[in-house]
């Protein structure tokens, strides 16, 4: 049963650099599913009653996306599970907590823009925790680069190679129609304004297209020969990326992508089991088939203001998922019990009964779990997922409480935020455990912070920036060191990791150089 499931299950994500359409292509994606009736429902952009908590007033005030959504929609006969991803790059940390919970996942560029520097992270990322990747070249009907100059450049900078599955017919900003590479035939479209409804799709076969477009058509076979045919074990090994063309705004090309990720994005399989590779088992993963099991990739607080409910996002790795079923805990290996189980969906919630591999789940009252902790039935074997990796923070500052008479909330606040993700929490032994450090991708990350001690735990804090930019592990023989430089911190994470902050590469460097320190980056997308 849960192998049936899981074999029809995609469970994607959708990244890209701010402004390229991810939130365009959502609401075109819904639509082509119909799942949602109108476009703009997903991000609850008109009517926003029902759930609206002091999170979303926040979001509203800065304009911008802090939670994160599954949206489930049924093609066909198959699941997608699209995961949505902040769209601030300030919280690309949670962005790329997203991608350890997905199996494939689509890269909007922008066509004018082309390959922007969220866009080479986020590529890095994925090929780090080996994410496959779909392209998808938004915006063709405005004038942008050329074809080929983007595919050169993603050959050139990210050494992935492009193989198209689409290509356009006409430059960009003058979109006559899409060539089906595999076919060579040419979907022509009557965009629907305002991206209003489907455009509607002529099909033309090439003789006929070849008649109608001449040599707009020639030059884009002659685009398409210069690359290679789409092929999915080099997509799935992370050399390739399946491309497509595409107008999110006017719905052109969002067929073709979702026909790539039934087509090409695998179904979930088998996930590493830490504790299998403790014991040196042979094959150390956990099958799609054995019982129950998943992860906490996200935790989300306060999304309902009458209860301050804690929501943790568990992505379904094994077996069939029923709500109400009381699973095990495994840090604390204590009992959990899913009574209430949601499904999230933009702004709308709704109670989930059963779940498979590849699917979201969001269980309430969840404060006792933590970002990357593993959950499974008890009647099944035990399993650890790996943990969930840590990303590099660039932004780091003093926490204190703002009245001492509130410092056991302000402790209890700290640690929550923590456990959520929200934050990195860093102990500086000099400066000692009521003075934190809180470190974060982007400075948005304090503000959050910021409210939620403010709101939620009563506890104001003030946050004394530290001028310092970069982060590496140390080994504890040189700590001393380093402690005595100028320009520097040593914090220890709660990991037991002792990392070293300074203020820039320069001062590292030269640092580096004066005592020979054994310093090891952390990379984005976790090591
Ligand atoms: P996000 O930040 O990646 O979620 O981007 P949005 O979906 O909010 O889109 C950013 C802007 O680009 C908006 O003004 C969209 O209307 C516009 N946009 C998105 N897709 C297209 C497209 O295919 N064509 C054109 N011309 N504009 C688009």
């Amino acid at each position: 049963m849960s192998l049936h499931e899981a074999a029809r299950r995609r469970s994607i994500a959708v990244i890209s650099h701010p402004d390229a359409g991810k939130s365009t292509l959502t609401e075109a994606l819904a639509l082509h599913t119909r799942a949602i009736a109108t476009a703009g429902a997903v991000h609850g952009k008109g009517d926003r009653a029902g759930v609206v908590s002091d999170w979303m007033e926040m979001e509203q005030k800065r304009g911008i996306s802090i939670t994160s959504a599954a949206l489930q929609l049924a093609y066909g006969d198959v699941i997608i599970n699209l995961l949505d991803t902040p769209g601030h790059a300030d919280f690309s940390e949670d962005t790329y907590r997203v991608l350890t919970a997905v199996d494939a996942a689509v890269m909007l560029l922008d066509a004018a823009k082309g390959l922007e520097p969220q866009t080479l992270k986020l590529f890095e990322v994925c090929r780090r925790r080996g994410v496959p990747v779909i392209t998808l070249v938004n915006k063709w009907d405005r004038p942008g680069l050329e074809a080929l100059e983007l595919c050169d450049e993603l050959s050139e900078r990210i050494d992935l190679q492009p193989t198209p599955l689409t290509w356009p017919v006409g430059e960009a900003g003058r979109l006559l129609g899409l060539v089906d590479v595999a076919s060579g035939d040419v979907h022509t479209y009557e965009r629907a304004p305002g991206g209003a409804g489907l455009a509607r799709e002529e099909r033309l076969a090439g003789a006929e297209a070849g008649k109608r477009f001449g040599a707009d058509y020639d030059d884009a076979l002659d685009g398409v020969g210069l690359l290679d045919a789409v092929d999915q074990e080099s997509f799935l090994a992370g050399r390739t990326t399946p491309l497509l063309f595409g107008a999110a705004l006017s719905n052109i090309g969002v067929r073709q992508l979702l026909d790539a990720i039934v087509d090409l994005a695998p179904a979930p399989s088998a996930r590493p089991d830490v504790r299998r590779t403790e014991v040196g088992a042979d094959a150390p993963t956990r099958p799609v088939d054995s019982p129950f099991s998943g992860f906490v990739f996200k935790m989300q607080a306060g999304m309902d203001p009458r209860h301050r409910d804690h929501v943790a996002f568990v992505r379904v790795c094994s077996g069939r998922f029923e709500r109400g079923m009381t699973v095990t805990h495994e840090r604390s290996g204590r009992p959990f019990a899913t009574k209430y189980a949601l499904q999230v969906f933009g702004r709308e919630r709704e109670t989930v009964e059963e779940a498979f591999p590849g699917d979201v789940v969001g269980l309430v009252n969840a404060s006792a779990l933590a970002v990357g902790d593993s959950l499974y039935a008890p009647d099944g074997p035990a399993v650890r997922f790996p943990p969930m990796p840590a990303f590099a923070p660039e932004h780091f500052a003093l926490a204190r409480v703002k009245d001492p008479g509130q410092s056991k909330k302000f402790r209890k606040g700290i640690a929550q935020l923590q456990q959520e993700g929200v934050v990195q929490i860093l102990i500086s032994e000099a400066r000692g455990d009521a003075t934190p450090i809180l470190a974060a991708v982007g400075p948005l990350q304090f503000e959050v912070a910021t409210y939620r001690m403010d709101h939620e735990f009563s506890a104001p804090m003030v946050l004394e920036h530290l001028d310092l930019s970069v982060a590496r592990t140390v080994a504890e023989d040189d700590a001393p060191t380093l402690t005595a430089a100028l320009g520097t911190e040593i914090a220890r994470r709660d990991d037991g990791t002792l990392l070293a902050l300074f203020r820039d590469v320069w001062r590292l460097r030269s640092l580096q150089r004066e005592y020979s320190l054994d310093l090891r980056p952390l990379v984005a997308g976790g090591e």
